[in-house]
């Protein structure tokens, strides 16, 4: 992850020489939220001022700072979830009607079907489309 895609590799060294008495953590705070500021500097690990630290700590910082590697270490769970994945087969439905191809009159959508939309309101459209699809074709099947 690039915490500072705006920054050029050099701006460590750079805020060394226009705010020397700052320490890592408030020069990072001028660009990131402050939390998110103080959780990056405790890991770098550079205490103390700009001014005390050598301008090669400081590109080596801003290497880590602009490809920070980690791993998600979990999950939030199920109380947090807001998509499921898995479900029934698209290929067991009509894309047009959303009605089971081998069971006449069921029809399956949104959650219930294994379409898992990235986060962003596309589940929710999904959700509506097909419910909305599968309505029409009900419809259409009541009026004869
Ligand atoms: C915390 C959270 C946040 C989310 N945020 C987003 C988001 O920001 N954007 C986005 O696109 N998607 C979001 N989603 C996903 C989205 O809510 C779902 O994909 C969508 O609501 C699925 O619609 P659905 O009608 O298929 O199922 P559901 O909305 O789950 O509706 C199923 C309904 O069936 C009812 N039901 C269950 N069993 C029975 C039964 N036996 N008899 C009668 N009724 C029954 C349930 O009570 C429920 O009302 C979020 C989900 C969660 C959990």
């Amino acid at each position: 992850m690039d915490f500072l895609p705006d920054a050029a590799p050099t701006w460590l060294a750079d805020m060394k020489r226009q705010r020397p008495k700052a320490g890592l953590k408030s020069v990072l705070a001028s660009a990131l939220p402050e939390r998110l500021a103080t959780a990056l500097a405790d890991t770098l690990g550079l205490s103390g001022e700009l001014a005390a630290q050598k301008d090669a700590s400081l590109a080596a910082a801003m290497q880590r700072l602009k490809g920070w590697q980690f791993r998600p270490d979990g999950t939030e769970g199920f109380a947090k979830a807001e998509v499921t994945a898995g479900g029934i087969d698209t290929a067991g439905l009509s894309s047009r009607t959303m009605m089971a191809n081998h069971n006449e009159g069921l029809f399956a959508i949104g959650e219930a079907v294994d379409v898992t939309g990235w986060l962003g309101g596309y589940n929710f459209q999904w959700a509506w489309a097909s419910g909305h699809a599968a309505g029409q074709a009900i419809a259409e099947r009541v009026r004869g």
